[in-house]
């Protein structure tokens, strides 16, 4: 079999989240949920999907997928996932580190897992020797809200909505006691600032929010991966320490184990390197006592590739799942929680391929 076509397409779905639009990290206003699906044709008919890391980078990963990544997989046999990627990662090592490059790379892998999946008649969690699991609990991860009385209201919202699993994205005391208060004592709640401080100023935020009964504090410090201050602060506040969506690849999980800066490593399916391997850091950090819970606050098959991950992991490893109602939802049921889980497509491959009437509708490439 040969790879024949490689196109990547972005899509914006428009949504709400019973709040206004917040910002993002780079300034702009979260209009759309958007996603770079990728779509990988075979000369077999078989076709697979993938997803890359979008947002800000977009008009960096989408290039870095069309004249980095797609020239050097064309052509190629897709069941030979390891060489297509380790070849890649050789020949464009100047830019395999992280970021946009490192993003397509990951898409590709999700892509080929699919196709291995599909020709082999399997799931992609029972691939990587999982256990059949029908769902898997999920967390609510909020969009920014910044005013505490709106915190309070969308947290209730959630749990009305069956999560009882939280994760904000807040960065004051305020904001987090207002979660708490309306969430009560007996809720998982999370906070993640997205790198909101320097460390001296991480110390006195997180010993502020500490009362608060954190499960983690998510990326509290910039830059993300100061891993000496990581490890200052984790050791001074007793505050759990969660890390990973920002890391470049497998390796910095190391570094990030030897200077025992985390309790809790996210490696993004979409950003790290795909399935190979986020799947190898999971193993890592389980030999290292490490918990590990996947960065997966998305709408298509970066959604759906962490759902085979953490189905083959072990019980109760929470899904993160973006709190928000899309006007259409390109992966279908997979999308929705019900009762605070997430459905685990019985299907090979991912189980679900996006559905072409609504990628054409929010096709933006
Ligand atoms: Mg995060």
């Amino acid at each position: 079999m040969e790879i024949t076509k490689i196109e990547p397409i972005l899509i914006h779905v428009p949504y709400e989240h019973g709040a206004p639009k917040p910002a993002m990290g780079s300034g702009e206003i979260r209009e759309n949920m958007d996603a770079i699906l990728l779509r990988v044709e075979t000369d077999a008919g078989i076709t697979g999907w993938g997803e890359a890391f979008g947002f800000a980078t977009t008009p960096v990963t989408i290039p870095a997928i069309e004249h980095a990544i797609a020239p050097r997989a064309l052509g190629r046999d897709p069941a030979d996932i390891d060489g297509i990627t380790t070849t890649i990662k050789r020949q464009l090592q100047n830019m395999m580190h992280g970021g946009p490059a490192r993003f397509a790379i990951s898409a590709l892998d999700i892509a080929l897992w699919d196709i291995k999946g599909k020709v082999e008649g399997a799931p992609i969690w029972q691939m990587l020797g999982g256990k059949a699991k029908e769902r898997l609990p999920a967390y609510a991860s909020l969009l920014r809200l910044l005013q505490p009385d709106t915190v309070a209201r969308i947290v209730e919202a959630a749990l009305d909505k069956g999560y009882t699993q939280i994760k904000l994205h807040e960065k004051t005391p305020e904001a987090v006691a207002a979660a708490r208060h309306a969430a009560g004592p007996g809720v998982a709640l999370m906070v993640d600032t997205n790198c909101a401080w320097y460390p001296d100023q991480a110390l006195e935020m997180a010993l502020a929010m500490k009362p608060h009964d954190l499960t983690w504090l998510e990326e509290p410090i910039t830059p993300p991966d100061d891993y000496d201050a990581l490890a200052n602060l984790r050791e001074r506040s007793g505050v759990p320490i969660a890390i990973g969506e920002n890391l470049g690849n497998p390796n910095d999980v190391r570094w990030l184990a030897k200077a025992r800066a985390v309790d809790i490593v996210q490696p993004s399916v979409v950003k790290m390197g795909g399935i190979s391997d986020v799947w190898k850091v999971i193993n890592f950090a389980r030999s290292q006592g490490i918990r590990a819970i996947p960065h997966s606050p998305f709408i298509g098959p970066g959604l759906i590739a962490t759902i085979h991950l953490v189905a083959a992991m072990e019980d109760g490893v929470p899904v993160e799942h973006r709190y928000c109602e899309l006007a259409e939802s390109p992966m279908g049921e997979y999308f929705r929680q019900e009762a605070g889980c997430l459905a685990v497509p019985q299907g090979p491959g991912l189980g679900i391929d996006p559905d072409p009437e609504i990628i054409a509708r929010y096709r933006v490439n």
